[in-house]
């Protein structure tokens, strides 16, 4: 029998169903595994389960940045020892960039620790990305607040995704970060959507916000019109030296019902399980690929040269038998084959 293939595409999905706080709410009071299921089966209607895109982040700004952000290590004002990097050059990250390339990611997403970029930066990012887009990947930019006009030469020069969270719930949103508002971040996310890039937008759990915060924050994503094409949801990587080192560990159980939620509620947009999955198990990764994960990033040291060995990545989806997403693999299977 002939297998019919349907493409995905990434762009746009539009907002059709309105999310209150109390209805995501109730989604996080679902039975744990009514939940998973629920959210399986979204996965099932739109993706195809099996593949899993990946992208890798390089910083290539790193540190001394003038923003709050409690969470963050690259913060100027605490003492956490990152090192700082001035932005680097074209060719130290076009290497890189082969790198990822050779090792699988289709997407490449370059950070730069600023709170938003000066003119002059942008001009050399536009280099930085064209460079990059030559080599066939997909590009990402995280450069923090833009002022009008730069995400049209962002677009220009070949940018695909920008990235910029919302980073919590807005109720929460100034016990985090005191430098900016959440309709800063709103305010940079419209001009990224006006200039035609596609949105990279999700936020950190386990910042001391309650169930009703997290349940804000997702209503928060799910409310964005168009919706996100991806969601990166962060799980707090504590470190020593900022405000929230000491934040209240939460249960791994509300981190997977956090990663079902978004699935149901953006059902056509890639989740992705970002900073923190370092320090998950094996067995609560796949339980977030159940939940419907469907992206993740590569790590840093894969950006090594020379690193032949296969890598904890690679061993878990090999383990799952899970494949990285190529435009062949990534379908919406027909009804009769789930
Ligand atoms: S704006 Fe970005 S780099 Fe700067 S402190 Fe906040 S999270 Fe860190």
């Amino acid at each position: 029998m002939e297998t019919t293939l349907q493409l995905y595409s990434v762009t746009p999905h539009p907002q059709v169903e309105y999310w209150s706080v109390c209805k995501v709410e109730a989604l996080f009071e679902t039975p744990f595994l009514e939940l998973i299921h629920r959210a399986a089966l979204v996965h099932r209607e739109n993706f195809n389960p099996q593949a899993i895109q990946l992208s890798t982040l390089m910083s290539i700004k790193t540190g001394g940045c003038p923003e709050d952000c409690g969470y963050c290590p690259q913060s100027a004002r605490y003492h956490t020892g990152v090192q700082k990097q001035a932005l680097l050059n074209v060719e130290e990250i076009v290497e890189k960039a082969k790198i990822a390339k050779s090792r699988g990611a289709n997407r490449f997403c370059m950070g730069a620790a600023w709170r938003g970029p000066k003119p002059k930066d942008i001009a050399k990012m536009t280099e930085i990305i064209k460079a990059v887009k030559e080599l066939g990947l997909e590009t990402c930019g995280t450069f923090g607040l833009l002022e009008d006009g730069m995400a049209e030469d962002l677009k220009e020069a070949g940018l695909d995704y920008y990235n910029h969270n919302i980073d919590t719930a807005p109720e929460h949103y100034k016990k985090v970060i005191g430098t900016r508002d959440f309709d800063d971040r709103l305010s940079t996310l419209g001009k990224v959507r006006k200039a035609g890039l596609k949105v990279c937008c999700g936020g950190i759990i386990g910042m001391n916000e309650n169930r009703k915060e997290r349940a804000g924050f997702i209503a928060s994503l799910a409310n964005l019109d168009p919706q996100p094409e991806s969601v990166p949801i962060n799980q707090l990587v504590k470190v020593e030296g900022t405000p929230l080192a000491d934040a209240e560990a939460l249960d791994w159980t509300e981190f997977v019902r956090t990663i079902a939620v978004a699935r149901i509620t953006m059902p056509k947009s890639y989740v992705r399980l970002s900073a923190g999955r370092q320090g998950m198990s094996e067995e609560m990764q796949a339980m977030c690929f159940m939940a419907g994960a469907n992206s993740i990033f590569y790590g840093d040291k894969l950006l090594v040269t020379g690193n032949s060995e296969e890598d904890s990545d690679q061993i878990l989806m090999a383990k799952l038998d899970l494949e990285p997403e190529t435009a062949e693999n990534r379908y919406v299977p027909e009804p009769s084959q789930r």
